[in-house]
């Protein structure tokens, strides 16, 4: 594949037709007569974790699906792609594992086989699990917090986190737990959003 030795897997996804995701009709109608029908496929190429140190590449073909009564078109869902995407869940996983180690992009991106790119793409996905912007921001009504050992070379042993109670969402994880620090933090949000915390969960000591 582009003059690289590369592992290729020709592979077929069709499973049975489903019920309509747009209509919502039902595979056979009333009168035994088929509405959701298998038509055409959709090609895809899928990056995989390399086998024995060789690159992996799936060509895979997927079923495409359409409804008699509505018109529409699906395809079928494969569990180890997300749609729209050309890498395998689980070397995504391997990428955000690897991109927790200090190490380079481009070591990463050489014991993955994928582009330097797809790393930064895929460190940029993580974004949605960071914590809102401060300032405005209320803190949550139910506010848990906790320390825990954070493994960071150049932090303190102790690392500290908080948490809305209710939603489980994250609000903070700071470097450390010593109490100065954090009410320096606290200190930061207004006093209407420090009014709005009803309850503190906590095991922590004074
Ligand atoms: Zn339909």
């Amino acid at each position: 594949l582009k003059d690289k030795k590369t592992l290729l897997i020709n592979a077929r996804l069709s499973p049975e037709p489903k019920a309509c995701r747009n209509c919502g009709s039902t595979v056979w109608d009333g009168e035994g007569k088929q509405i959701i029908v298998k038509n055409g496929t959709k090609a895809s190429t899928i990056r995989f974790a390399p086998y024995n140190h060789v690159p992996t590449v799936m060509k895979l073909k997927k079923q495409k699906y359409v409804c008699k009564n509505c018109q529409s078109y699906s395809t079928a869902d494969a569990s180890f792609v997300k749609e729209n995407c050309f890498i395998a869940e689980p070397v995504k996983l391997e990428i955000i594992d690897l991109l927790s180690k200090t190490i380079s992009y481009t070591l990463i991106s050489n014991l993955c086989s994928v582009s330097i790119n797809t790393v930064i793409r895929t460190l940029r996905s993580l974004e949605v699990y960071l914590p809102k912007t401060k300032g405005d921001a209320l803190l949550p009504e139910v506010l848990m917090v906790d320390e825990f050992r954070s493994h960071a070379p150049h932090e303190d042993k102790m690392s500290f986190i908080c948490a809305d109670g209710e939603s489980g969402q994250l609000v903070d994880v700071l470097p450390n737990k010593r109490h100065d620090k954090l009410e320096k933090y606290f200190k930061n949000y207004s006093q209407k959003s420090l009014d709005n915390v009803k309850f503190l969960v906590t095991d922590m000591n004074a």
